[in-house]
């Protein structure tokens, strides 16, 4: 079984006149879920529709889920989930008949199709509106809706355009408690959002995009061998803060004064916890101490303005 869960390579797609994607390659790791960003237009939409088998490129090769895109796009639809950013829901039908129509188009026998709705309902938290109609619901309970259709036939792989959109503070974070919740359970995800602060709730890696090209995709957080930042602050100032710190083997100082360090340390964890025993067994009173980690917002700007 091959490592990535995605993999494309040399794709280019053209609306008349206007080149979306240019000779687009990358993978995406099995397991991992992935923050799709971009400014307007960079080709997000475009790129996650010719994933999902719906839009046929000019150029290129596209893996998803085992499955050779462009020669079986109808196979590749029973491995994935895809959510639209522009979405209709067959408002006659109730929430419970919207569920197990997807899930049985998606290849879920008869027999399961109860058991399905009523898990998808739960994870969506849609239970109490199972027997409403889907004309009948908000936009947020419609979005939970679309989100359950696309992940009701348990897919190896979910493709989610925009999935938080319309959806109330609570939901948004319900949602990112699924999203880490189906990467335990060894679904890959790869999310398309604005909102980055949400993203960087639940994504391992980022996939950065401009002018249909992929300028950047990488892991966001470090490896437990790389060298970790970490931020120190003392409830007082105390002049012995930098000696002790400069004593500490493995230890860069980045920046310092008499009641505040921000160190750079090779190690994992058992690394970090050494160090605040030193600060804490020389009297210091150590009132914060922790990783500072560049957030995905932070990561996003440097990247495009890099691009720039
Ligand atoms: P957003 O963040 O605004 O949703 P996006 O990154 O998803 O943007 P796409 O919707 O993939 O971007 O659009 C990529 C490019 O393709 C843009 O230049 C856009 O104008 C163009 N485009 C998108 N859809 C069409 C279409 N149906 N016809 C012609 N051009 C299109």
């Amino acid at each position: 079984m091959p490592a990535s869960a995605i993999a494309v390579e040399g794709l280019s797609f053209e609306y008349p006149g206007v080149r979306a994607l240019d000779e687009v390659a990358f993978t995406v790791e099995r397991g991992s879920v992935t923050a799709l960003v971009g400014p307007n237009g960079a080709g997000k939409t475009t790129l996650l529709r010719c994933l999902a088998g719906l839009d046929r490129p000019l150029l290129g090769a596209i893996r998803v889920a085992g499955v050779e895109v462009l020669d079986e796009p109808r196979l590749v639809h029973r491995r994935i989930g895809f959510l639209s950013d522009v979405f209709g829901l067959y408002d006659a039908l109730t929430v419970r008949q919207c569920l197990a129509h997807a899930a049985a188009a998606n290849g879920v026998a008869a027999h399961k199709l109860e058991e399905t709705v009523a898990r998808t309902a739960a994870r969506l938290a849609i239970d109490q509106k199972l027997d409403a109609r889907a004309g009948e619901l908000s936009r947020g309970q419609r979005q939970r809706v679309a989100i359950g259709q696309a992940l009701a036939h348990e897919p190896e792989v979910l493709l989610l355009d925009e999935p938080a959109s319309g959806l109330d503070p609570e939901a948004r974070h319900s949602l990112a408690v699924l999203f880490r919740g189906l990467q335990s359970d060894g679904v890959t995800l790869l999310v398309s959002s604005h909102i980055l602060a949400e993203l960087d709730a639940y994504s391992t890696h980022m996939l950065v995009m401009r002018a249909g090209r992929v300028i950047e995709n990488r892991a966001l957080h470090q490896a437990a061998e790389e060298r970790r930042r970490v931020r120190i602050e003392l409830a007082a100032a105390d002049p012995r803060l930098r000696g002790i710190l400069q004593a500490v083997p493995d230890l860069l100082l980045l920046e310092s004064d008499e009641r505040a360090a921000l160190v750079e340390l090779r190690g994992d964890v058992e690394a970090q916890a050494r160090l605040l025993a030193a600060l804490v067994g020389a009297g210091l009173p150590v009132s914060r101490f922790g990783e500072a980690r560049e957030d995905l917002h932070a990561s996003y700007m440097r990247t495009v303005a890099e691009a720039r």
